[in-house]
């Protein structure tokens, strides 16, 4: 797993805008301290975190022409924020030999969350939104529920997320309605 983790940083040093490798670095920080907290595998939230945004810096006719190359949804072709987490976790299959499902689908739902997300998903989801570049009114709050209620933090991220998109009149993707049902319900909401 290092010379995967050698060869992503090499990727990401070479196709990321300053801005979006020191969030990158920034976003497998704290996936770390959360795997930690949680007792999931250091190891595989860093590596997920290092590749999650790794083709976000990419012309958008590029990463269109990766959702036909991957045969991926049309849905996602003109939609770079849906995109690019799927168009990662194919790469991270086909050209860095990555095979363990948990690591390939954290990167492939870290924009939008899905019914039934894995403890390591739910971190990289959450190191994303609350890494400490970020800066938005309520992210002080979220960053404390990270490290008491990993569920109830990912919950309230996704319905500001929710609320976030509908203000700005933008159709949801129904995996993130999926995941914040999903957490609603698990939680007894
Ligand atoms: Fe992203
Ligand atoms: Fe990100």
């Amino acid at each position: 797993m290092d010379c995967t983790k050698d060869r992503i940083t090499e990727y990401i040093e070479q196709h990321l805008k300053a801005t979006r490798l020191k969030h990158t670095y920034s976003v497998a920080e704290e996936a770390v301290k959360l795997a930690k907290q949680y007792g999931e595998d250091p190891q595989k939230a860093e590596l997920a975190a290092l590749c999650h945004d790794m083709v976000r810096n990419e012309a958008p006719e590029t990463l269109d022409a990766y959702v036909r190359e991957f045969g991926l949804p049309e849905r996602l072709a003109g939609n770079v924020n849906l995109s690019h987490g799927k168009v990662a976790a194919e790469l991270l299959k086909r050209d860095y030999g990555v095979t363990d499902e948990d690591i390939i689908n954290a990167v492939s739902f870290h924009t939008t969350g899905r019914a039934g997300m894995s403890k390591l998903e739910k971190i990289i989801f959450l190191a994303d939104a609350i890494e400490l570049g970020r800066d938005y009114p309520s992210v002080e709050k979220l960053r404390k529920t990270a490290y008491t209620d990993l569920d109830r933090a990912c919950m309230d991220s996704l319905a500001g997320s929710v609320e976030f998109v509908r203000s700005k009149g933008e159709s949801l993707d129904p995996d993130t309605v999926d995941a914040l049902n999903y957490l609603k319900e698990k939680q007894n909401l």
